[in-house]
């Protein structure tokens, strides 16, 4: 199929900022307090249609689970096709002035003003990067494609959720649907591209140089309730061993004992990728460190924070409960952990360990949720390269590295039927940007929106030209 040449159509920035209006914020779906948001997730789909004409004119749509859209964009063959994931809903943010300007907001976060940051041209408001951001540069890559009347050699496959910052249930139930379809045809997806890394600079401080994080796997998580007994009573006569004191020494057992750390695929080739980006003395030392996974894992773990994250898995005690009065004893204590899982471990491990270290017959403990870390997807072979390829035209000079994500994704739904999942936005995120997503001031560039369509548009075609 003859390709035109594509001339990427203007106002993308103006299209995002019309999606940020509508407050598709997914926590406050079914609040009776918050006027206009279910209006606003009802008059989505409509935007979209009005925003993007020729996709909809060509591509099949479908709404599964209320807020979740597919869409299927029909190839020369239907076997192996792409999925490309983003999500409509995002986390909330003050409406008010007095709150936004008390939070750190510069303007209203719901107003997606086409403004400069930083000096240059750019799009602030919630979800410019997490994901209307990315959920745009997709949209516009296939209208664009469109245009100059492109069609895909496998089908396209679009899957936007709704409900992504509450649980996912749309990817869910479009994962189910996708994989009986695939599955009657012998076939599963090429590969499944989703939110998680970006286009970082300086991902690392020894690191002086532009990387394209793309997520091969992402950790798993248990959230677990310990819960201490005692015979409660008047607090004039406390007995030995009440609750209190004995969550309090059960917490202090596993706080007192971090998860070692382990080397994981999806870090170790992290790793090998950044061996020769590496500056500084860190930069000298890193090849000898990187030969062995040991000492890799002791390494990273003993530098704290997110990169002792990669390695092993984490415990926050994020909840207590005990009390109802002053004066009185309580017959329960209860705290809550909240623990992310690496590569290589399983909630059943987790559980287990944590009872090892509480060693208290009278602490219970209880999974409230939890979820395996997903498998790694391979950082060698066609797929990574492809997305390597992409990267390398929309962003020249990024190098992709592979990367664990620390957060869940939709993505999550597919990868116990699909081999091939990455977790990457071809968008420009640097530390502020980053802490910015779930915080205040969120934005992204004029730049960065051109250049994620780019990416997307290099990736679908990059099959056909094969
Ligand atoms: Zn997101």
């Amino acid at each position: 199929m003859p390709v035109s040449p594509v001339t990427p159509r203007p106002g993308a920035g103006a299209r995002l900022g019309e999606l940020i209006r509508l407050r598709t914020v997914s926590a406050w779906h079914s609040a009776p307090d918050r006027a206009g948001v279910a209006e606003a997730f009802a008059a989505f789909p409509g935007v979209l249609e009005r925003l993007y004409p020729l996709l909809h004119r060509h591509l099949e749509r479908e709404t599964v689970n209320g807020t979740g859209l597919l869409f299927r964009w029909r190839g020369t063959s239907p076997l192996e096709p792409l999925v490309l994931m983003a999500h409509g809903d995002v986390v909330p943010a003050p409406e008010s002035e007095d709150e936004w300007v008390g939070a750190g907001w510069g303007t209203d976060p719901f107003a997606g003003t086409e403004e400069d940051v930083a000096g240059a041209p750019a799009v602030r408001g919630r979800g410019a990067l997490d994901d209307k951001g990315a959920l745009v540069t997709v949209l516009e890559a296939v209208e664009n494609l469109l245009t100059g009347g492109f069609t895909p050699s496998q089908d396209v496959w679009l899957v936007f959720g709704g409900d992504e910052e509450v649980g996912g249930r749309d990817a869910a139930a479009i994962s189910d649907l996708l994989r009986e379809r695939l599955r009657s045809l012998g076939t599963e997806p090429w590969l499944v591209l989703d939110e998680g890394g970006a286009v970082v600079p300086t991902p690392l401080s020894f690191v002086d140089a532009t990387c394209a994080m793309i997520g091969l796997a992402e950790k798993g998580q248990a959230q677990l309730r310990l819960t201490a007994s005692g015979a409660g009573g008047h607090a004039s006569s406390p007995p030995a061993g009440s609750p209190i004191p004995r969550l309090a020494r059960a917490l202090r057992r596993v706080e007192r004992r971090p998860f070692p750390p382990r080397m994981n695929g999806t870090t170790a080739a992290m790793l090998a990728a950044l061996v020769p980006l590496a500056s500084g003395a860190a930069g000298r030392a890193l090849p000898w460190v990187t030969r062995s996974g040991a000492v890799a894992a002791r390494a990273l773990g003993a530098l704290g924070g997110e990169a002792s994250a990669m390695v092993r898995t984490t415990v926050a005690q994020t909840r207590l409960r005990a009390g109802t009065a002053d004066n009185v004893l309580p017959s329960t204590a209860s705290a809550v952990l909240d623990c992310r899982i690496t590569p290589g471990q399983s909630v059943q491990d987790v559980l287990s360990e944590i009872t090892r270290r509480v060693a208290d017959p009278q602490v219970s403990l209880e999974l409230i949720h939890g979820q395996d870390p997903s498998p790694e997807s391979p950082a060698d072979g066609e797929r990574f390269a492809a997305l390597g390829a992409a990267v390398g035209t929309s962003w020249p000079g990024a190098v992709p590295v592979p990367y664990l994500l620390m957060a869940a994704t939709d993505s999550r739904h597919f990868h116990s039927w699909c081999r091939h999942v990455y977790r990457f936005a071809p968008l420009r995120m640097d530390q502020a940007q980053r802490a910015s997503i779930h915080g205040e001031n969120e934005w992204v560039s004029q730049d960065s929106l051109a250049r994620g369509e780019h990416f997307h548009r290099a990736l679908i075609t990059s099959r056909s030209r094969a």
